[in-house]
């Protein structure tokens, strides 16, 4: 835009167009949550995924955003074959899951799981904004992105898209993790984005003979972090074979019926603390 602020060129004006439609989609919607991480591998995805899985089925109304465009991993954990819907002229809506559950990734767009996506910072802002201004969410009680590790472009562009989205920090035990999420915690103070908390994955694992925990990946890393950085540990999520062997198999949502695994009450625990971070 010109110096004084106003617009001038039609680039200018197509902005302003493109603000006042991701404006009025994210009023529709309640809570918007980035979930985040330092490093690649300790279940971000898995964690966005199935935090949306188990909120669409306690009844809420939840959109799954994937915006780790270099590896979307979304619609492989759910098996979602699907793209985009057409609904009327113009109306794009995000793949139906579930009643209450809906998705979108760019995976959707380019159809080849195995694509290698070679784009460059403007690229994947304009990505970032169009899946929010283009796509119609429609009512919401929660948004879930997926954003890739680090502090990059993407959770950049969520956070100065979506002003009011909250920061979920996944790590796991081992201080090599830990090191990259306060970089992630530093990132979403200096760009004033609020901090849900931290969730502490692969918190253990429950010996399934002697019913004992063994702590594969250390123990305490995520209290420790979350007195030095002063954030909320929101949530400790065991180690679950069953959760690597479903979310393989593209079944991550068969998990949901399974009452009797660990796993599944941190993560009513962890939806608990997320419902009340809202207070
Ligand atoms: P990221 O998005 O951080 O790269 P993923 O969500 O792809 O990580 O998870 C990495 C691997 O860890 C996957 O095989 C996934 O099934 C597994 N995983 C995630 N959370 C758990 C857990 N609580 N217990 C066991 N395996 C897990």
């Amino acid at each position: 835009m010109s110096n004084d602020d106003k617009p001038s060129t039609p680039a200018d004006f197509e902005r302003l167009e493109q603000d006042r439609l991701i404006g009025e989609n994210l009023r529709k919607i309640g809570r918007k949550i980035l979930v985040m991480s330092g490093k690649g591998g300790v279940g971000k995805s898995t964690v966005a995924a199935y935090l949306a899985l188990r909120l669409s089925a306690r009844g809420h109304r939840v959109g799954l955003l994937d915006v780790d465009l270099h590896g979307p991993s979304i619609p492989h954990l759910m098996d979602l074959q699907g793209g985009f819907e057409m609904e009327g002229e113009g109306v794009v809506r995000p793949c139906a899951f579930s009643e209450n559950l809906r998705v979108a990734s760019l995976e959707m767009l380019v159809g080849d799981r195995d694509a290698a996506v070679i784009w460059r910072g403007p690229l994947k802002i304009s990505a970032i904004r169009q899946f929010i201004s283009d796509i119609t969410w429609g009512e919401l009680d929660f948004l879930i992105a997926d954003s890739p590790p680090g502090t990059g472009d993407e959770p950049l562009t969520v956070a100065q898209t979506i002003p009011e989205a909250e920061a979920l920090v996944v790590t796991t035990p081992q201080e090599i993790s830990l090191a990259d999420v306060r970089k992630s915690i530093n990132f979403c103070r200096q760009v004033g984005m609020k901090i849900l908390g931290v969730v502490e994955n692969m918190s253990g694992f429950n010996c399934p003979h002697c019913g004992k925990k063994i702590n594969l990946f250390g123990e305490g890393g995520g209290e420790r972090l979350s007195k030095t950085m002063k954030v909320p540990l929101l949530g400790q999520i065991p180690i679950e074979p069953k959760m690597v062997e479903l979310a393989d198999n593209g079944k991550l949502d068969a998990l949901l019926a399974m009452d009797e695994l660990e796993v599944n009450h941190a993560y009513d625990r962890l939806i608990d603390a997320v419902l009340k971070g809202n207070a």
